[in-house]
């Protein structure tokens, strides 16, 4: 007998959010915690999206309302998705979401059985690999190298595509590397699924950070590439863009409207609507300039911090890091740095249920945050599978320059402080 259903013991989790148990034992202890932990924008949504929202509910426009999202809404995406990727896109093809995750976990049930092979980026946004094994679908990760700017590549593609392959997640500008893939990279993975895919393939196009690219580079989408509009499940979302997080609000593009009658169906499922006021707040973001004015603004200023930080972090003795092109995100590679702490023979020497629980990167996320109260998230925490002798860690930029110069410059001591790392070791437990 058991309490839990099988399936339950496939789920994962996204660490940004468990984390916050280790950072509350810390902050307890009385340590100042820096935050670069965390995955959304230290900014506020824009005035005119939060009066709408306000007008709204005191209008009385809080019932319930259609599952698929409210027309003027959808329209207004349809509007945006086919001016910005030159797409034609109908409103009966958009379905809105609590945010841009549900919209992941939908794809997964909604075209994936169990023993159907499903292409994701690793390192990547977590919840892929979540949903993958809970349907009991076969993950194939896809290592991304950060020689070659962490992107996905076709020729990569091309290795691992097989007639099994029923989903292929892509992610651009990307969580956790900040790489973004070219026109020549997107133009190469969809000549390789028009070759190689079967015809119900489906492509998993994840744009949630579509609005925050670096040094003038415009967005690319894979739906844009010729044949890929009709396999292309393009999802995006207002919590990056606008600094929305926590009002929940995502929405896909799928190919057909039958397609998206099916994610309709799993709204009314699941949640029945999306609140309505927050859909006409939406509305506003993608129609008001003020909102994408906010937007750029906001932008600019993470590449200003990106400016700050990777020439900051690559002066650290043991990090290297590339200069992310979107996303608010550095990804610094730490394999020296860990082999100049001790982690890496520390993790060597450990027993083998102990290796199985950890990473050298999570030993030093871990000695940062409890010794150095800098919050970082560690390489396993996007994708562990095949993730073996990686070593990075995810610092989020969306804290101001003050505070990265400050939690910089704990880094830096901490990467002196070989003795620290081993009474870490010795003594501290709770983490583990
Ligand atoms: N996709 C990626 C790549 C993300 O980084 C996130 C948020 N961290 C999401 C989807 C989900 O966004 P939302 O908060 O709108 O659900």
């Amino acid at each position: 007998m058991a309490l839990l259903a099988q399936r339950m013991t496939q789920l994962g989790t996204e660490n940004a959010f468990s984390l916050g148990a280790d950072i509350q034992r810390c902050t307890e202890r009385g340590l100042d915690v820096i935050r670069f932990n965390l995955g959304e924008p230290d900014f506020n949504s824009p005035g005119p999206v939060n009066s709408a929202a306000i007008e709204q509910i005191e209008a009385g426009n809080s019932h319930y309302c259609d599952p698929a999202g409210i027309l003027s809404l959808r329209e207004a995406i349809a509007a945006h998705v086919a001016a910005s990727r030159g797409l034609a896109v109908t409103p009966d093809q958009v379905v809105v979401t609590p945010g841009g995750k549900p919209s992941i976990g939908y794809a997964l049930q909604t075209y994936v059985d169990p023993g159907d092979e499903v292409v994701y980026p690793s390192p990547g946004f977590p919840i892929y690999e979540s949903w993958v094994r809970f349907v009991g679908a076969t993950p194939v990760p896809i290592q991304l190298s950060e020689d070659r700017g962490f992107a996905f590549t076709a020729e990569e593609l091309s290795k691992v595509l097989t007639a099994r392959t029923k989903l292929i997640i892509l992610c651009s500008p990307s969580n956790p590397t900040g790489g973004v893939l070219s026109g020549d990279d997107l133009s190469g993975i969809a000549e390789v699924i028009r070759r190689n895919g079967r015809p119900d393939l489906r492509v998993y196009s994840d744009e949630i950070y579509e609005d925050i690219l670096f040094d003038g580079v415009a967005h690319r989408s894979i739906s844009s590439f010729g044949g890929m509009a009709e396999r292309t499940l393009l999802a995006s979302g207002f919590s990056k863009s606008f600094a929305m997080t926590g009002w929940r609000l995502g929405y896909t593009v799928l190919p057909t409207p039958e397609e998206a009658a099916v994610f309709k169906q799993l709204n009314i499922n699941i949640i029945s609507c999306v609140p309505p006021f927050i859909q006409e707040a939406g509305r506003e973001a993608l129609q008001n300039p003020e909102a994408h004015e906010a937007s750029a603004a906001m932008c600019a200023e993470f590449q200003r911090r990106r400016d700050w930080i990777v020439p900051a972090l690559n002066d650290l003795p043991g990090i290297r890091c590339r200069q992310p092109k979107g996303a608010f995100y550095v990804f610094p590679n730490v394999s020296a740095a860990c082999e100049r702490l001790g982690i890496l023979d520390a993790f060597a020497a450990l027993p083998d249920d102990a290796r199985q629980r950890t990473s050298p990167s999570r030993i030093l996320q871990m000695f940062l945050l409890y010794r150095y109260g800098v919050a970082t998230m560690d390489r396993n925490s996007f994708g562990s599978l095949g993730a073996e002798g990686q070593h990075f860690l995810r610092i989020s930029i969306a804290s101001s320059v003050e505070e990265l110069k400050r939690g910089v410059e704990r880094i830096a001591q901490a990467l002196e402080d070989r003795g620290g790392l081993e009474s870490f070791l010795e003594e501290e437990t709770a983490w583990q």
